[in-house]
């Protein structure tokens, strides 16, 4: 069965361009609930442990240095088939490719600069929540 929770960060386009309220909106009017919710910024090792999978890619370095370049929002979502209704709801991580209304196609700047992360399992939500947020902070 799929879970019911799932990770997500604002990245640092979307909070320097201000659309941290409209993005929250567009979430908790999609029917998620927000459980855990903070504005941080990540240390360069927090960015390189958090995309580790990714430190192979071309692209790691560039992903690192942008998502160290200014503040986040971090947050846990609950909602029934958390992780894929919430993929859904933020479109392809090209926003050029992702659907209209969605997130990305709204908000993201680049493929790069794609304003705004979803977990993509029910395991990864778990790990990434954890990264971010101790137990008495998740409710
Ligand atoms: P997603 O965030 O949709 O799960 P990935 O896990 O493949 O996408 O990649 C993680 C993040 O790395 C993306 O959200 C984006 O910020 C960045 N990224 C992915 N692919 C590229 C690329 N080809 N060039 C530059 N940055 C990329
Ligand atoms: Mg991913």
């Amino acid at each position: 069965m799929a879970g019911t929770k799932t990770f997500t960060m604002l990245k640092p386009d979307a909070v320097s361009k201000g659309y941290i309220g409209d993005i929250l909106k567009q979430i908790t009017g999609s029917g998620f609930r927000i459980v855990a919710l903070k504005m941080t910024h990540m240390t360069e090792n927090d960015a390189k442990a958090f995309y580790e999978v990714h430190k192979e890619r071309p692209f790691y370095g560039e992903l690192v240095d942008y998502m160290t370049s200014g503040p986040i929002v971090a947050a846990v979502l609950e909602k029934e088939n958390a992780v894929d209704d919430f993929r859904t709801l933020i479109g392809a991580t090209n926003p050029e490719e992702a659907a209209e209304g969605t997130i990305r196609k709204k908000y993201a700047t680049s493929i790069s600069e794609n304003a705004i992360h979803g977990s993509d399992s029910d395991e990864n939500a778990m790990i990434e929540s954890n990264f971010h947020f101790s137990g008495r902070e998740q409710f």
